[in-house]
């Protein structure tokens, strides 16, 4: 039992039970959700403390509360840190998540009504970028783009034509299913074009981009959103990074336009991120997610599967299993009963539904963080064809479960 459920456990041993169970499921498989990580005992600690009990309307000396003399510190730490780590002339730390990062560029920028052109969720968009049942897709009017049939990828001059015809007040690059590089500049650039408010939505890549292993949106965009708990491998948060320029309305639409009082407990785990992330390890951690995701994709093409694009610019691969004769949602439930977590998601131009597609979605953040490299890759891939081939098969998802506590048994995850 860890630190934290042997102190729960007297207050509250149910809850101390399932805390456990999920630290033992954590430990025991094989975690590729493209957008989980393990965040470092140090961010843990940093999160679970006394930091809750405060309230701090406000920003680092202006707030609406007295007894600030730590918190100020603690954000503007933060504040500090990620302006460093960025390149950025202004980092907003509170946005409670990813989603209310997008949501605060939206009421900084634009009024309901006014256009929105974003990546469509099924070709690799995030909901918040304009998608129909989010309020960004209801409040506002959504353009969205999607990927060349015959590439899988971002068409830009397809981008530029729907721009110049619907003339978007916001544009956003982006998103949770793109494997390849994201050319913000030229996204940029259309933006400027049309005279639009481009917006670089950095939630899956941030700490790609932090170690530099992926082009930074920063010195480009007017706005750079993102969560802090992908790659970046912080606690659950979400921050907002501008120019100078629009520092104000950036704020303002936080603060007190969308949201109370920021969580400090969790600025205060982001801002050990952030130290984390500055150092030379981080570099190299984020090197080595990229070259596990080629290895995984290359592995995965040499037994047979349909990998969207062909391989990997990032983290992150997309494969389409109909060729392996399953399809997505039953390959992700016969992967976790063999303890290998995936999510099965659409891929491009996916004839089947959203909620039963053909792709599931394969990301190395969180098996990185635990020291494995290209060999632990191929094994991986090796698994999961000859689970793909045999989905029913009870017996072999056990076995495969036995094989895959003893390889985990062998990298310890951080923070647990
Ligand atoms: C994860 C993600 C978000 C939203 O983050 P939440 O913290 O889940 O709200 C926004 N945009 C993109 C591209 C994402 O991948």
């Amino acid at each position: 039992m860890s630190h934290a459920a042997d102190t729960v456990h007297p207050v509250d041993p149910e809850l101390a039970a399932l805390l456990t169970a999920e630290e033992s499921l954590q430990r025991d498989t094989i975690r590729l959700i493209a957008s989980e990580n393990y965040a470092s005992a140090a961010v843990i600690a940093a999160t679970g403390t006394v930091l809750t009990n405060k309230y701090s309307e406000g920003y680092p000396t202006r707030r609406y509360y007295e007894g600030q003399q730590n918190i100020d510190r603690i954000e503007q730490l933060c504040i500090d840190r990620a302006k460093s780590l960025f390149g950025a002339g202004h980092a907003n730390v509170q946005p409670y998540s990813g989603s209310p990062a997008n949501l605060a560029i939206y009421f900084a920028f634009l009024k309901p009504g006014d256009t929105v052109m974003g990546m469509a969720l099924p070709a690799g968009g995030h909901l918040t970028h304009g998608w129909g049942v989010s309020i960004t897709g209801t409040y506002f009017r959504p353009v969205q783009y999607g990927v060349r049939k015959d590439t899988g990828r971002i068409d830009l001059d397809e981008v530029r034509d729907l721009a110049k015809k619907e003339r978007p007040k916001l544009l956003f690059a982006g998103g949770t299913a793109i494997p390849r590089t994201i050319d913000f500049a030229a996204f940029a650039e259309i933006a400027r074009e049309v005279g639009a408010v481009f917006a670089a939505d950095i939630a899956h890549i941030a700490g790609l981009v932090a170690a530099g292993v992926h082009p930074s949106p920063v010195p480009v965009a007017d706005v750079v959103s993102t969560t802090t708990h992908k790659t970046l491998r912080g606690p659950r948060g979400g921050m907002l990074l501008c120019r100078e320029t629009h520092q104000k309305a950036i704020d303002k639409a936080v603060f007190p336009g969308l949201q109370g009082g920021p969580h400090n407990h969790t600025t205060a785990g982001i801002a050990v991120a952030l130290h984390e992330a500055a150092q030379p390890a981080f570099k190299a951690y984020a090197q080595q997610i990229v070259a596990n995701a080629r290895a995984l994709a290359a592995a995965l093409v040499e037994h047979g599967f349909d990998v969207i694009t062909g391989g990997t610019d990032n983290h992150l691969v997309l494969v389409d299993v109909t060729g392996k004769g399953t399809a997505g949602k039953p390959l992700a439930r016969a992967l976790d009963a063999a303890g290998i977590v995936t999510n099965y998601n659409t891929v491009p131009f996916d004839p089947r539904k959203p909620f039963d597609p053909s792709g599931i979605r394969l990301g190395t953040p969180a098996v990185t963080s635990r020291g494995m490299r290209e060999a632990e890759m191929k094994q991986i891939a090796a698994w999961m064809d000859a689970i793909a081939q045999a989905p029913a098969d009870a017996a072999l998802q056990a076995r495969i479960r036995g094989e895959v506590k003893e390889l985990t048994s062998r990298f310890p995850a951080p923070g647990l």
